[in-house]
């Protein structure tokens, strides 16, 4: 049911248990039932989202203007600030992560995500939980994959919001004094192609930061 036509059941009826509730959308269905004007829902659906999106808005409902203002219980018992009733939502649980900016000449090396995974296929600097050991977790992955590198510094920390957990990184850059081997999932790629390459959001977001810092002009020298 769309969000806007449970808000408006919601305070006609004074409904008191959440929105989100099973129970709550059962009974928004069964008002919408007994509501229903014979052979005239599409009519009375528009109606109702529209009351939603503009008389029965979130904050502040007009409700001097509203059309099923004697109809409607929130009102009369001066409720409408308090309905709808909403679950507070979970504090989503936080991961942290490192990651590498390894640069070679022009390039940098991306790998890419395995396909059905979350952001599966897109493309991303290569990175390691940081749990305390990322780290030793990072040597390991250059090791794997044949590659060493220098550190040379980080460029701070970055956030990322998913739909179940918060990420946060840390993204530090280094110069590779060994490539490593080739692999289909690998690929060392200059700026404008990583530009075009699909990656994700956070990566681009990176890679500006990099871009910003790495590619600035150098400072006029002072007489
Ligand atoms: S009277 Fe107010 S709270 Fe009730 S449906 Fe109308 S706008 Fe919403």
């Amino acid at each position: 049911m769309d969000g806007n036509v449970a808000r408006v059941f919601s305070r006609l009826a004074a409904v008191e248990i959440p929105v989100q509730d099973p129970g709550a959308k059962r009974l928004f269905w069964g008002l919408a039932e007994a509501l229903l004007p014979k052979g005239r829902a599409g009519d009375f659906n528009q109606a109702l989202m529209e009351l939603g999106a503009t008389v029965c808005v979130p904050r502040q409902p007009r409700c001097p203007s509203c059309p099923v203002a004697r109809f409607c219980v929130a009102r009369e018992k001066g409720w409408t600030a308090r309905l709808p009733i909403r679950t507070p939502r979970k504090a989503l649980p936080e991961r942290r992560e490192i990651v590498a900016l390894v640069a070679r000449g022009d390039t940098l090396l991306l790998r890419r995500r395995p396909e059905g995974g979350l952001l599966g296929g897109l493309w991303e600097f290569p990175s390691v939980p940081d749990e305390g050991r990322g780290g030793r977790l990072l040597g390991s992955f250059f090791r794997l994959h044949g590659l060493s590198a220098n550190p040379e510094g980080s460029l701070g920390a970055f956030r990322h919001v998913f739909t179940h957990f918060r990420l946060e990184v840390e993204a530090r850059t280094f110069s590779a004094a060994r490539p490593g081997r080739e692999e289909a999932a690998r690929r060392w790629v200059d700026a404008a192609t990583l530009d075009e390459l699909p990656v994700t959001r956070l990566t681009r977001r990176i890679h500006e930061a990099w871009k910003a810092r790495t590619l600035a002009p150098l400072p006029l020298f002072e007489r």
